[in-house]
């Protein structure tokens, strides 16, 4: 008798990162990436965002592994996280192992955690799962799509894909194996939705061959590229424009340092012995002979770009004649910071190419028509849009339901709600609680929702703090309040208003001899609270200690 099958969005549906999902059949489960998110910029302090897997947490004993696509932030980020708390195999190609290495090395977690690498073509049993990893071209080399068989049916698992015929790498996606996997029915496809709002098709990375070889020619001076440190893709296209335009090659950022060496030692990045150089040599190099490669294309206040525009980079200065590519998409919330880094780079001199003034990056995610060509291809009984705010995949259903999927057969629905399959019906189960699990800087999940609100008045208008001594007894202060105050007003200015202050909290102080020092704390706090309101019309922080004698 065939069992149910359920599939669990954990994280990437209804949001674009942080992309993770589970897969569970009797009592095994497989876990399919585990990517991070960036913060908004009203997460105050927060380093990233990790899926809430607190669903699994319940039923570790059964997964069983994590299969991973391609080595993105949004799919590997929140890795180390995982291996720490689910002890289980991590599949992997070769480049995505590559990055994956990298990271766990960084946070001792290699040598615990058991890596192995699977290829496009292979067949992995993993109990109940017979997993075949597929070619997808994407942004990044060695990206795979997922047929996963189970005794339910076949699951095809898009991964993030395009449809280029010429991309950077030549490996286009396997479409052979989409159509054997469509003659053999497809239960259910899971699909990328990035772009479901885009019409048309997603342009070729092959675009962007003579876009750079046009700037490298304009350009007199230094050309810097940022992108992002794992568009390995991206990496290698300036770099081979770089050899026809007779440039040499420095590499900036420890991140993309790092990936460039791995990708290189595996064979996914070919920079020649004799192109490259050392930031500190570029210095000895004409200017219309250097190619900087960068990290900090979304304005992160630590990648390369930033420290550039405000000229705060150990050995690089932007001078004029300076020409800066930014080539990739801002993810959404990063667009001030972004925009802020461009103003400053033309401020020091250096002109800038950035979309879409220029085209000077291509999605790695599929728009419409690629989008259709796969369903069309898959011919799928269900339907579940993946990776994408809840507008694309909502866009991303429409689509299927206009190729002629049953409105009931499409399950657009957020993180959360498990799928259950059974019988050949489709079910959406009642939503598990979850949200966002914070990092901030070695707290995972401690920093909540009521931190972040305190954090917001706090940058807003400050903290006054009261040092009150008081004598129990006679239920009268002593000597005069201590006032500590950060963010709220300049204290060399404010002599008045502080010693004002100071009347307040002695006369908030004088209470019934005996009353606790917590009721005097909560006096002192309204009262000196009310003051400065009338005062300033402004509300800080408030709080009193008050010291009994
Ligand atoms: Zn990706
Ligand atoms: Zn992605």
């Amino acid at each position: 008798m065939v069992g149910k099958l359920k599939i669990m969005p954990i994280g990437g549906l209804g949001e674009v990162g942080k992309n993770m999902m589970s897969i569970e059949y009797g009592r095994s489960i497989i876990i399919i990436d585990a990517g991070m998110m960036f913060p908004e910029l009203d997460m105050l302090g927060i380093d990233y965002i990790i899926p809430d897997w607190g669903y699994l947490r319940d039923v570790k004993d059964r997964v069983r592994a994590i299969l991973i696509t391609h080595g993105h932030q949004d799919h590997i980020g929140a890795l180390p996280h995982f291996v720490r708390e689910f002890n289980v195999p991590v599949y992997a190609t070769r480049l995505t192992r590559g990055l994956i290495e990298i990271k766990l090395k960084n946070d001792h977690l290699l040598d615990r955690t058991a890596l192995y690498t699977y290829s496009p073509g292979d067949i992995i049993e993993i109990g109940p799962f017979t997993i075949e990893p597929y070619h997808v071209c994407h942004s990044i080399p060695d990206t795979v799509g997922l047929g996963i068989n189970t005794p339910a049916g076949l699951i095809v698992h898009s991964g993030d894909f395009k449809l280029d015929h010429t991309p950077a790498d030549g490996l286009p996606t396997d479409m052979a194996k989409l159509a054997e996997f469509s003659r053999r029915g497809v239960l259910v496809l899971l699909s990328d939705s990035t772009n479901a709002d885009q019409p048309g098709t997603t342009p070729s990375e092959a675009v962007l061959d003579d876009v750079f070889d046009q700037i490298m020619r304009r350009t007199p001076g230094r050309l810097i590229i940022a992108t992002f440190a794992s568009l390995i893709s991206r990496i290698q296209q300036a770099v081979s424009a770089a050899a026809r335009n007779r440039r040499k090659v420095a590499i900036a950022g420890r991140s993309m340092v790092e990936n460039a060496k791995m990708a290189r030692d595996l064979g996914y990045l070919d920079i020649p012995e004799d192109m490259q150089l050392t930031l500190e040599e570029t210095k000895s190099v004409p200017p219309s002979e250097v190619l900087i490669m960068a990290t900090g294309s979304q304005g992160e206040p630590m990648g390369v770009l930033n420290r550039l525009a405000t000229g705060r980079h150990p050995s690089l200065r932007i001078r004029k004649g300076d020409t800066v590519v930014l080539s990739s998409h801002t993810i959404p919330g990063n667009e001030e910071m972004v925009h802020g880094v461009i103003n400053r780079l033309f401020q020091k001199g250096a002109d800038v190419f950035y979309n879409p003034v220029v085209q000077v990056h291509v999605s790695g995610h599929a728009s419409q028509e690629e989008q259709k060509i796969l369903i069309n291809l898959l011919r799928p009984r269900f339907f579940v849009p993946i990776h994408g705010e809840l507008r694309h995949l909502k866009q991303h259903g429409k689509l299927a339901h206009e190729l002629g999927i049953s409105e009931e057969n499409i399950a657009v629905v957020e993180n959360g709600y498990p799928l259950i399959f059974r019988d050949g019906r489709l079910e959406i189960g009642r939503r598990v609680p979850g949200g966002y699990v914070f990092v901030d800087g070695a707290l995972v999940g401690d920093t909540g929702p009521v931190v972040l609100r305190e954090r917001e008045v706090l940058g807003q208008s400050g903290f006054v703090t009261a040092i009150v001594h008081y004598n129990h007894e006679t239920g009268r202060p002593v000597g005069s309040s201590r006032i500590i105050t950060r963010g709220f007003i300049f204290v060399p200015d404010a002599d008045e208003l502080l010693s004002h202050a100071q009347d307040v909290i002695a006369s908030a102080a004088v209470v019934q001899p005996g009353t606790s020092p917590a009721d005097v704390e909560e006096r002192v706090e309204r009262a000196l609270s009310d003051f400065l309101y009338q005062e300033t019309r402004r509300k800080p922080v408030v709080t009193a200690a008050v010291i009994a004698e």
